[in-house]
């Protein structure tokens, strides 16, 4: 299986899996969705949580210029409803908090529940039984329409039908009352929770099919390395992280020695099949989620490793380097030896104010050009700071090698 068949299959690996566990994607694709979903739902959202402040405040200045509210009911407003409401309105802002946003939009929608729980009942209580309706359209608003998270929204919605059953049970309503009302609960409950599930899973489907095509996008079709344009794009990332940061960055050029002789002697079918082994093993390189391995374009390729340059990350180069001659595919013409080999420059950099990204990928090329100079099937590292860069050489090159 190629690199890209293996990442496209963890995709949609992650909607195969049965039951409840499908509303879940691995950690780090989970993080990402979170902030798409909230990106859908939360501009909706604002405007509910806009209205309700607006009513909370009408009522209780409209109750209070009547004197006829209960102190209790005017301080739960004032001191918990309006900052609630406020603080879920402002964290909707914050995309990448969704860890605090789905739970306070839950608590917010609870409180709001409670208190038409509390109207309805005393309501019903006073013989005017069709307040009802309201507890009804607030359980399918938590459902359907708020975009809380299935989890989220069944604690939500449960709790508030909870607590409309424990007043009628407390307050001794009429058999007939609360079978209907109990009955009408768990209809809607069950409707709700259907609709709100199958609403979950479509979005998450349709934002893995998303990824799916971003990735295909991203992706060198031969090798299933990342592409050039995937890789302008990380490295533009990963700089500005490691200036944030202050972590080493290993940039690896690599290319295969005498390709072309190696094209003109054993064809192109023969090339491509090499080129594939060859990314397979540069593939293997990028170990962690922020390291990249990408193809730049004919028989050259990139492995940028984030982090402090360790052991590993320093012996990588050279093991590399081992791991192709060791695939053994044999080079005939080639002056440097019977087998297909590449040469890799390498340079370790942290980025900083006295140095550019341009110049960190130029250390590299002038290495690969120093190790294309020494003969070949070797590795070179640059890494002093003081480097001086004389840019293009690798380029200059092989313009004269053609
Ligand atoms: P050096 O050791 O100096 O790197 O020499 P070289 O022959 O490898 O370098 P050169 O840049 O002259 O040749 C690169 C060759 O790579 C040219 C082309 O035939 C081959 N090549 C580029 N892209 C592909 C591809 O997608 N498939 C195949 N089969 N060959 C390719
Ligand atoms: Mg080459
Ligand atoms: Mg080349």
């Amino acid at each position: 299986m190629s690199v890209q068949e293996q990442h496209l299959s963890t995709l949609v690996a992650e909607q195969r899996r049965p039951g409840f566990s499908r509303l879940r994607f691995t950690r780090f694709v989970e993080e990402q969705f979170r902030t798409h979903y909230g990106e859908i739902n939360h501009p909706k959202v604002r405007l509910l949580l806009v209205l309700a402040a607006c009513g909370i405040c009408l009522s209780t200045g409209y109750a209070l210029a009547l004197s006829n509210v209960s102190m209790v009911t005017a301080i739960f407003d004032i001191v918990v409803m309006l900052p609630l409401l406020t603080a879920t309105f402002l964290a909707s802002f914050q995309l990448e908090r969704h860890r605090l946003y789905q739970p306070l939009l839950a608590v917010s929608m609870l409180c709001i529940g409670l208190i038409v729980t509390s109207v309805a009942l005393r309501a019903s209580l006073h013989g005017t039984p069709y307040y009802f309706a309201a507890i009804v359209a607030w359980v399918f608003t938590i459902w359907l329409s708020v975009g809380l998270l299935f989890g989220y929204a069944a604690v939500t919605a449960i709790t508030i039908s909870l607590a409309y059953g424990f007043g009628l049970v407390y307050w001794n309503f009429g058999h007939q009352e609360s079978l209907f009302a109990g009955a009408m609960l768990i209809g809607v409950n069950a409707l709700g929770a259907l609709c709100c599930f199958q609403l979950e899973a479509t979005t998450r489907a349709a934002y893995r099919d998303k990824r799916i095509l971003e990735d295909l996008a991203e992706r060198d079709g031969l090798t299933g390395l990342y592409n050039r344009r995937a890789y302008d794009g990380y490295m533009e990332r990963i700089w500005r992280q490691s200036r944030r940061e202050e972590s080493q960055l290993t940039v690896m050029l690599i290319d295969i020695d005498h390709f072309k002789t190696y094209n003109d002697l054993y064809g192109h079918q023969a090339g491509d099949d090499a080129l594939k082994r060859v990314a397979a093993v540069i593939a293997m390189g990028a170990q962690r989620p922020l390291d990249l391995a990408a193809r730049f374009g004919g028989e050259e390729f990139a492995l940028v490793l984030y982090g402090q340059a360790n052991d590993f990350g320093r012996n990588l180069p050279d093991h590399i380097r081992q791991r192709v001659v060791e695939l053994g595919i044999p080079h005939a013409e080639s002056s440097t030896g019977p087998v297909l080999t590449v040469s890799i420059g390498v340079s370790i950099v942290t980025p900083g104010a006295e140095r550019s990204l341009a110049g960190a990928v130029q250390m590299a090329d002038e290495a690969l050009y120093q190790a294309k100079e020494e003969g070949r099937n070797r590795v070179v590292v640059n890494e002093s700071r003081l480097t001086h860069i004389q840019t293009g050489r690798f380029r200059a090159y092989r313009k004269r090698a053609v």
